[in-house]
């Protein structure tokens, strides 16, 4: 795996949490964007190398209103970027970790993803994603 591509934040309300988090790291959102199939709306912000992503709920059976209710707002996941996800999950999958998404969907800011479960990952929801070819 490559670097931390991005941070994922699960947060109740997302116009309160843009304002925040762009007062926080001194810098505007870049991106918008909803991702139906998912129930979530997120907004990335770009950190030097690395991105913030905040995840709101669009609808109440949306997998971050059920984390959000479990656990509250917080850090929701940490995704790696990776070369080649075909492959990476290929490897994962041997190496015995379970994955949520054994093929890559498509996820937001133009990626391939694929989670896996945190039962495998000591409670850490990790995302492996590469970038779509443009
Ligand atoms: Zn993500």
């Amino acid at each position: 795996m490559k670097n931390i591509e991005h941070i994922g934040i699960a947060v109740k309300d997302m116009s309160v949490s843009e304002e925040l988090f762009s007062k926080l790291l001194n810098v505007n959102s870049y991106k918008t964007e909803k991702v139906e199939s998912e129930g979530v709306e997120t907004v990335f912000f770009q950190t030097g190398e690395t991105k913030v992503e905040l995840l709101a709920a669009t609808r109440s059976d949306s997998p971050i209103a059920k984390f959000i209710e479990k656990k509250g707002e917080g850090i929701h996941h940490i995704a790696f970027e990776v070369a080649d996800i075909d492959a990476e999950i290929e490897r994962l999958e041997k190496e015995g970790f379970k994955l949520i998404n054994t093929q890559p969907k498509d996820g937001a800011d133009n990626k391939r993803i694929a989670f896996l479960h945190p039962k495998s990952t000591n409670g850490v929801l990790i995302e492996i994603c590469q970038e779509k070819a443009k």
